[in-house]
């Protein structure tokens, strides 16, 4: 049954993941990562695709540009949304960079909270007023599809915000976005706030309201919630939550509540939920943010049943104890597949049968990884295949590749590590290096043959799948030159995984132009050509 035969509301779901979600403390997408992970919105069914803040650098503005180009060679056709301030030369290079998109949006935004207005944007509110609606002018003369966020919504003045929506939608914004901007608002009073403001438009405008919570609070889903039922038909969010601060509300819980609770709030999304996990997955192996295990729908926890009173029930019937299927969402059931005899057509057809899409380069890569995994651990599982396709989505090039490290440690001797990598030009090296762990001890041992002047500035080990032959999986975020690389490294030797995460980072460092200090002691690839 359709939305509209059911008389049910269809909501919107505009995705920040790319924007907001990269404003996260220490997250940095590189470009093709920035590509991949649109597609895959993409392919989960969101209605806009909020690219990033094109006049923000210029690696956002290509960024934002080859998303809008790569999507005209998609199957779905998502809406590529680039955020401007309200100032000309924002909205010239939003424009600029969504262009290429066969549905571009241009949003814009200005503060509208006395205290951001006062002590941030220094203007009157009159002023502010003009602003806005010249900006919202200014990218409809480029576009029909305009959006306008009041920021700090939650807290500016009600009469004012209702005299700018009225006063940007007169001006041509299709979409009135309600920011709770700094995560204050209670699911009550922004829900009223949103009653409010879509009595005060015009009668038959046709603009439709939004909004964008923050979970400062732990509120974000609750807002957008109270909102969805007080009117709002986009809500704004990220994949696993992330975003400034304590990050946007979750696309995976928004999405699921309107699923599950459809009784009650009569609205429908066109989110192909099959694609969740997979999705989560993804963005936390690309940000190198890791979903806590007790995170809802898409933490490793949310389908555990520990009790025996629910384990009896959920055996029983699952619907005992279970409010959603998970295979509803895409998770796969845990189940033994493949093993060491297994040749490159199982291991294709099982990928297949996950949903995993792998080019042909990462796939020999995939292959390669499952053959000496299966090797050790003997049999090999869905969460294996997921944890091993999750480090190889992202094609970075080999600059170095792992040949081979030795450690040496315990509690009463120094940990030293040697290790052998095997640089791009074919040529192999090797270093020794002591430390205070014998993780450590193989970094170390790493930056005395890149030479690359770099900082471990986050470090995080999981067992990625269950069992005491799990694989460990390792991720690290490297400061290089004010920029953080994350990498990421799979193994059932959690030192072996740790230095293919440490690896992992630097290949993307160098395929970003990094390069060796003067007195390093190894050239990359590129600087040996
Ligand atoms: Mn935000």
């Amino acid at each position: 049954m359709t939305a509209q035969a059911s008389g049910e509301r269809r909501i919107r779901i505009l995705d920040t993941t790319l924007r907001d979600g990269e404003q996260s403390p220490g997250v940095s997408l590189s470009h093709s990562e920035k590509l991949e992970l649109a597609a895959q919105l993409a392919r989960l069914g969101v209605d806009v695709i909020e690219a990033g803040f094109p006049i923000s650098s210029p690696g956002d503005f290509a960024a934002v540009k080859a998303i809008a180009e790569a999507s005209r060679g998609w199957d779905q056709d998502p809406v590529i949304c680039g955020l401007a301030r309200a100032i000309g030369a924002d909205i010239d290079a939003a424009w600029r960079a969504v262009q290429p998109a066969r549905q571009p949006r241009i949003h814009t935004f200005i503060s509208t909270s006395p205290v951001q207005m006062d002590y941030q944007l220094r203007k009157s509110r009159d002023e502010v007023l003009m602003q806005a609606v010249r900006a919202v002018q200014q990218a409809r003369g480029y576009c029909t599809d305009v959006e306008f966020s009041a920021m700090d919504a939650s807290r500016s003045e009600l009469s004012f915000l209702k005299e700018i929506y009225c006063a940007v939608v007169e001006a041509g914004a299709s979409t009135l976005n309600v920011p709770d901007t700094v995560g204050y608002a209670l699911p009550e009073e922004f829900g009223s706030l949103v009653a409010e403001i879509l009595a005060a438009l015009p009668d038959g405008c046709g603009a439709s309201v939004s909004v964008h919570t923050h979970d400062d609070l732990g509120l974000a889903t609750a807002n957008a919630l109270a909102a969805v039922s007080a009117g709002a038909s986009q809500v704004e969010c990220t994949v696993n939550g992330i975003g400034e601060r304590a990050g946007n509300a979750s696309l995976e819980e928004l999405v699921m509540a309107i699923q599950t609770r459809r009784d009650t709030l009569g609205a429908v999304t066109a989110v192909n939920t099959g694609e969740i996990y997979r999705t989560s997955r993804m963005v936390s192996a690309l940000t190198g943010v890791v979903v806590p295990p007790n995170k809802a729908v898409v933490g490793a926890n949310a389908f555990s049943h520990e009790s025996g009173i629910h384990q009896d029930g959920v055996l029983k019937m699952p619907s005992t104890y279970e409010i959603m299927d998970p295979a509803a969402i895409g998770r796969p059931k845990s189940r033994l597949v493949l093993g060491k005899l297994s040749g490159s057509h199982a291991f294709r057809s099982r990928l297949g049968e996950l949903g995993i899409r792998l080019p042909d380069e990462q796939f020999q890569l995939a292959f390669k990884q499952f053959k000496e995994l299966a090797d050790r651990k003997g049999e090999i599982n869905d969460e294996d295949l997921e944890a091993i396709t999750g480090s190889t989505l992202v094609n970075v090039p080999e600059s170095y590749a792992l040949e081979y490290f030795q450690i040496s440690t315990g509690n009463r001797s120094v940990p030293t590590a040697t290790v052998r990598l095997r640089f791009c030009g074919g040529d192999s090296q090797e270093e020794a290096a002591t430390g205070d762990g014998p993780v450590h001890a193989m970094y170390h041992a790493v930056d005395r043959l890149t030479g690359l002047p770099v900082v471990l500035h986050d470090y995080a080990l999981n067992a990625a799948t269950s069992g005491k032959d799990a694989l460990g999986e390792v991720t690290v975020k490297l400061d290089y030159k004010g920029h953080i690389y994350s990498g990421r490294g799979v193994s059932t030797d959690v030192l072996e995984a740790s230095l293919r995460a440490y690896v992992h980072a630097l290949n993307k460092i160098v395929a970003n132009g990094g390069r060796a200090m003067p007195d390093g002691r190894a050239v990359t690839g590129a600087d040996a050509r």
